[in-house]
């Protein structure tokens, strides 16, 4: 018996220590993919260590469990498309949060039943876990509902006020458990708090700070899953929750600094208007210049140097192999490319950088926007292929934009800049772009996918 709790032990820590690697592995592109491999196994590992202790449910519950779960996950990630996985993200992190309200609200249950008295350790972390995880499921659904663009951003001048008092609330009633902890109402209230705050604090989230609120999401869901270890006393559930924590507020904060704002700035500030600052009609009423794919081509046939800068649109379009066949094409011709890449483009952070890899360009042509906005000046042609807010001149030049202080790429400092997308409409933050209005731009309408082909094609008859 203690040989195989020592083995079941053992077992922990190699999951644990696979995760750890993997993490590490996923820091960078060259190793991502062996990193990717070791944090599967881990989990495999961790599964195998889980089913073979025995004081967890019955083997046929879990089979259910893992086969629904299987079931269900499949379904959801084969039937996405592309375009959909930022949205999907979103789901699997509150459905983490879920997870761990129900994990924790069965051992708590059962904690009652049996009649022990619950340790001070499993009645904070139950509370914890209650308020984060409500917080999570809740919180996410609204991102998801936001990421289809089926919701705005909604809120009144005081729900900063408000979120910070249900916080609080929430806080008060996680130690009032500590007086009662086998109050089943206590227990129902924090999740109730959890779930309200979850919606009351994203809801007002404008587009663009999205990325910041994804990251974060991301990581209660890591510290929702740590609190259940706690919960449980299960070692290895509080080591993977906290690294899905910690990187998570990694992330959030590499988001907050690529928006140039500070956490507290993006949960507690009033939603920004997407109708302030000029509109459409003033920034781009005959100031439109519009080309064709030939003379793209014909322009790109003399350039030196050619920056690629892809955006969500590119997602859509699937443009991703037409845009490697025209790096190709260019390179061919002497050109030199370069990929800049911008950390909030697309709808997931990285979400550029697993397009370009999925069709195989190097790695090393892709370039960080403090990297390559300097070079701009001595771009030949730089082509934005779906990309609008992180190209958007308004964010430096206009102080009341909903993007104001965001960094972004100062693409509109290439000598020409060639802006492919279907039309004038706005990207996420629902703002109008004036780079599409200015002397250097030259639009190219059309489907990412097909004005890329249509340029291709035209250069070889050039
Ligand atoms: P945007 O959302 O600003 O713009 C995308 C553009 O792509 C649209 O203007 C659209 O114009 C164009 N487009 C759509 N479909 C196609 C197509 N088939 N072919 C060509 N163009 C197409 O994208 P960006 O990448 O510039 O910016 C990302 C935005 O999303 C930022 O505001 C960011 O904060 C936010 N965000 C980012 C997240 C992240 O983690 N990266 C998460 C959540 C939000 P048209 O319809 O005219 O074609």
């Amino acid at each position: 018996m203690e040989a195989q709790s020592d083995l079941i032990q053992a077992g922990y820590i190699l999951a644990a220590a696979l995760f750890i690697l993997g993490l590490k592995g996923l820091s960078k592109p060259r190793t991502a993919v062996r990193g990717n491999a070791m944090g599967a196994t881990g989990m495999l590992v961790a599964v195998v260590v889980t089913l073979t202790d025995n004081r967890i449910l019955t083997f046929w519950q879990l089979g259910i469990g893992l086969l629904v779960g299987a079931v269900v996950g499949g379904l959801l990630a084969t039937r996405v498309q592309m375009t959909g996985m930022p949205e999907l993200v979103a789901l699997f992190n509150g459905f983490g949060g879920l997870a761990s309200v129900l994990v924790v609200g069965a051992s708590f249950l059962e904690v009652r039943e049996v009649g022990d008295d619950p340790t001070t350790t499993f009645t904070l972390a139950a509370g914890a876990t209650a308020l984060i995880g409500a917080v999570t499921f809740s919180g996410s659904v609204i991102a998801w509902a936001k990421l289809r663009e089926t919701l705005g951003a909604y809120g009144f001048g005081a729900i900063g006020g408000v979120n910070g008092l249900l916080f609080a609330t929430g806080i008060a009633l996680i130690a009032a458990t500590l007086g009662a902890p086998t109050s089943v109402a206590l227990i129902v209230a924090i999740v109730a708090i959890g779930l309200v705050l979850g919606v009351s604090g994203v809801i007002p989230i404008g587009g663009a700070d999205m990325p910041v609120v994804i990251a974060l999401l991301n990581s209660l869901s890591g510290l929702a899953a740590s609190a259940t270890g706690f919960a449980l006393g299960n070692s290895l559930l509080i080591i993977a929750g906290s690294l899905v924590g910690a990187s998570g507020l990694i992330l959030t904060q590499i988001m907050c600094v690529a928006m140039n704002r500070s956490l507290a700035n993006v949960l507690f500030s009033e939603a920004p208007s997407s109708t302030g600052g000029a509109d459409a009609d003033e920034v781009y009423a005959g100031k439109v210049t519009s080309t064709t794919a030939d003379e793209v081509a014909l322009l790109l046939d003399t350039a030196e140097r050619v920056a690629i800068v892809p955006g969500y649109g590119l997602a859509v379009a699937q443009a991703q192999h037409a845009v490697r066949d025209l790096t190709r094409a260019l390179e061919a011709n002497g050109a030199e490319v370069v990929f800049g890449i911008h950390p909030v483009a697309g709808r997931m952070p990285g979400h550029m950088n697993v397009l370009l890899a999925e069709a195989e360009i190097d790695y090393e042509k892709l370039i960080e926007m403090d990297a390559i906005n300097p070079t701009f000046a001595q771009t030949d042609i730089t082509i934005v292929i779906g990309a609008n807010d992180v190209v958007n001149p308004v964010a430096r030049e206009d102080p009341d934009s909903p993007i104001a202080g965001m960094p972004i790429l100062d693409v509109d400092r290439s000598r020409t800049v060639v802006v492919i997308k279907r039309s004038l409409s706005p990207g996420f933050a629902g703002i109008p772009n004036p780079l599409f209005a200015a002397d250097n731009t030259l639009m190219l309408f059309g489907d990412g996918k097909q004005a890329v082909v249509d340029i291709n094609k035209a250069l070889q008859e050039v």
